[in-house]
């Protein structure tokens, strides 16, 4: 359980995980060292004494803190690489807008002998039309650049050993685990819920860092836009030919026109397709520059 200042709403979500361990170690579904690993992603507030506190009176609360903030994708990377001796993990947000009790549906599936099984909304009532517009766009994008998504499903899923130590095998820095995990390819299946508004605190996905997570979520999975660059530039240069094939014979014939505002036009849109290209080729090679340092990816401060 990833947890950056949620200082609000931690108190409310540990004890209602205690309440839910205790139903499904009483039903038998889980053993009784079972545990939620709270991972502190560089909060500012008082999340970490919280989580202190709580593993202190609760045996079934485990806590870690990163020494910065290192962003959702990698608390929860930086979680699931710390729990080396469990057979089956569960990623869920801190604010619990994904419901507990859907974990005892993945629990069921996983006994069907599914390696991972997805959380998926069947419905986003609790978003803004805005932010259930951008996300259909998102998902339409990234089909179109050819990467398998689970549609509307987000960081909410349950993971056998067996596909946590495929996942964790893959080394790249820049982590956008909805794309990695269908890409384990073991077999799987998803759980359908609907998501809850979170009830204290607010969200830490702004529109600036939701752009930032798609960015990262193509450019890390696809290089298709490259290859429309590619794309681009050939059907520019085919017209171009064409035009200056034009322009000679009109030439020939005497006829030439001052033409200024042809010229003004091609040469702002050539432009613009020239400066929006170089920004995508400059992303990726960002990403080559980022992967090369093989820099850690987080630190980790402090453990209960
Ligand atoms: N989170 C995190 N680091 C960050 C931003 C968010 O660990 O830099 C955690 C946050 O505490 C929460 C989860 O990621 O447990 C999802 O964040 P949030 O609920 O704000 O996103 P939303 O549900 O609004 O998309
Ligand atoms: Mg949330």
């Amino acid at each position: 359980m990833p947890c950056y200042n949620e200082q609000e709403i931690l108190p409310c979500t540990l004890a209602r995980v205690a309440e839910f361990f205790a139903n499904c170690v009483q039903d038998g579904l889980i053993s009784a060292n079972s545990f939620v690993l709270c991972v502190d992603d560089g909060s500012r507030d008082a999340t970490w004494g919280l989580i202190v506190q709580a593993s202190q009176a609760d045996s079934y609360v485990r806590g870690m803190k990163l020494s910065r903030n290192a962003g959702h994708q990698t608390a929860l990377v930086a979680g699931l690489s710390a729990v080396p001796d469990c057979d089956v993990i569960v990623s869920i947000d801190a604010d619990l807008q994904d419901d507990l009790l859907v974990i005892r549906d993945m629990l069921a599936a996983w006994c069907n002998g599914y390696d991972v099984v997805y959380g998926v909304r069947n419905e986003r009532r609790t978003d803004t039309l805005f932010k259930r517009e951008t996300a259909q766009i998102f998902y339409r994008l990234m089909l179109f650049m050819g990467v398998n998504l689970v549609p509307n499903h987000a960081d909410f899923r349950l993971m056998d050993r067996r596909a946590l130590d495929a996942l964790l095998e893959y080394g790249e820095r820049n982590l956008f685990l909805r794309g990695l995990v269908p890409l384990i390819g073991f077999p799987s299946t998803s759980v359908y819920y609907a998501r809850l508004e979170r009830t204290a605190g607010e969200s830490k996905y702004p529109l600036s860092r939701m752009m930032g997570l798609a960015v990262e979520g193509i450019t890390s999975m696809s290089v298709t836009p490259l290859r429309i660059i590619a794309f681009i530039g050939i059907l520019i240069s085919s017209i171009a030919a064409l035009a200056i094939c034009y322009a000679l014979i009109r030439k020939g014939m005497g006829h030439t026109v001052p033409g200024w505002t042809s010229v003004t036009i091609a040469i702002f849109f050539m432009g613009g397709v020239q400066m929006l290209s170089l920004g995508i080729i400059g992303e990726y090679i960002g990403k080559i520059y980022i992967e090369t340092k093989k820099r850690p990816r987080y630190h980790v401060e402090d453990k209960t």
